[in-house]
């Protein structure tokens, strides 16, 4: 098995051997000549893989190799060196970003009664695991500005309320801040979704160390991706912690000993693990390269019927390059005219889903339904190369 996938990945073309090289723009690879037919998708995970081959096809054969794998060395060791990385006490290997979320409102909710408060705006996936953790989820609008929340919309919603779910949208560092301040004030506990921000810092310190515990998803399209589903939470919390670590593993307290109830099998595999702590010492690179992409295209767009998202600064992992439009039909067209993909993220509000948006029939939320339509996402991933960047600027200033 090893020395098929060493010879999948050293098929891809010539070795890109320094840390600096990984995300300069990737002309060695065949989709990404400088012609006029070339098409320019959102993202494309095969460069990052193959910018990577080196250290991945090293992770395969350690992991191969040791026998282990589930819950063996590659876990514990991400699991350490991501709490470092976030600057929190302890860090909890999951399968997926929305299991995190499940099982820490699981966690944190143990003994309130009361729902989940959060974005309509921001996937369904805090809506998804809220419900399989048995809330009621309760949504506020968003800023127009950045998409996410914040105290002045929240603090009226709290009544009621027991977990207070904020998700860094797009790589943006929500103000969570104020918003930690005002739920503690109020008995409300915080979970920050960083699934989208990881990487992302203000004042030094890294999204997830705001909140009372934060989740993950290294999806992998993500700014820290597997190779495959994967996912943390990340908690100062030892209690939390611990509670996670047996919530994980189907309630076990010891071996085959079921001391609480609710338990699943969400594991954090030994592959998984392996690849993330290659990939982990990139992150903070492959967020300044995904700035400049934003950066461009915010400077194109300028005069244009077309509106970037700020980008701030480095409260900004630039996970999505997102732009507001009132005809965003056309837009698509005019890109996808021109081999460029776009995307919608999200088109349907949490509590407009089919699945339930009879319960919410009297819920309006003015800014999140109207963001709905305007918000378009181009491309943007750290291997975009010079060429690709400049034509989706051009069609950007026609528009
Ligand atoms: C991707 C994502 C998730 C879910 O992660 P999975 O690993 O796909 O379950 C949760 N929240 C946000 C904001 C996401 O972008």
């Amino acid at each position: 098995m090893v020395a098929f996938l060493a010879t999948i990945l050293k098929s891809r073309g010539p070795v890109i051997a320094s840390a600096h090289d990984r995300f300069q723009p990737s002309d060695a690879h065949p989709d990404a000549q400088m012609d006029d037919a070339m098409s320019i998708p959102v993202n494309d995970l095969s460069r990052s893989f193959n910018s990577h081959r080196d250290e991945l096809t090293a992770a395969f054969e350690r992991v191969t190799l040791s026998g282990r794998f589930v819950l063996g060395p590659e876990h514990d060791a991400f699991q350490s060196e991501f709490a470092d990385f976030v600057g929190v006490n302890r860090c909890i290997g999951v399968a997926n970003g929305t299991d995190a979320l499940e099982l820490t409102i699981r966690v944190l909710g143990e003994g309130r009664v009361g729902t989940v408060l959060t974005a309509a705006n921001a996937g369904g996936y805090t809506t998804t695991a809220a419900r399989r953790a048995g809330r009621a989820v309760s949504y506020a609008d968003i800023d127009p500005t950045h998409l996410c929340i914040d105290a002045k919309l929240v603090e009226p919603l709290l009544d009621g309320v027991a977990i207070c779910v904020v998700t860094h949208l797009y790589g943006y560092l929500a103000p969570v801040e104020q918003i930690v301040e005002l739920c503690h004030d109020r008995g409300v506990l915080v979970i920050e979704d960083c699934a989208q921000s990881v990487g992302a810092q203000r004042n030094g310190r890294q999204a997830g160390s705001f909140g009372d515990a934060a989740t993950f998803s290294f999806y992998p399209t993500k700014n820290l991706g597997a190779l495959g589903d994967a996912g943390a939470i990340v908690t100062s919390n030892d209690e939390v912690a611990n509670n996670l670590l047996r919530l994980r593993q189907y309630g076990w307290t010891s071996k085959y000993s079921i001391g609480i109830d609710g338990g699943r099998n969400s594991r954090l595999d030994e592959f998984q693990a392996a690849v993330l702590r290659t990939r982990l010492p990139d992150v903070a690179l492959g967020n300044m390269r995904r700035r400049e992409i934003i950066e461009h295209y915010a400077a194109a767009a300028e005069g244009t019927g077309l509106t970037m998202l700020p980008v701030t600064g480095e409260d900004h992992a630039s996970h999505l390059a997102v732009g507001l439009t009132t005809s965003r039909d056309e837009v698509a067209a005019a890109f996808s005219a021109a081999g460029i993909t776009t995307d919608v993220h999200y088109p349907i509000p949490d509590h407009k889903q089919p699945a339930f948006a009879k319960e919410y029939s009297d819920v309006h939320l003015l800014v999140t339904e109207e963001m709905a339509r305007k918000v378009i996402t181009l491309p943007c991933f750290p291997e975009l190369n010079a060429a690709e960047i400049e034509k989706v600027c051009d069609v950007i200033r026609t528009l």
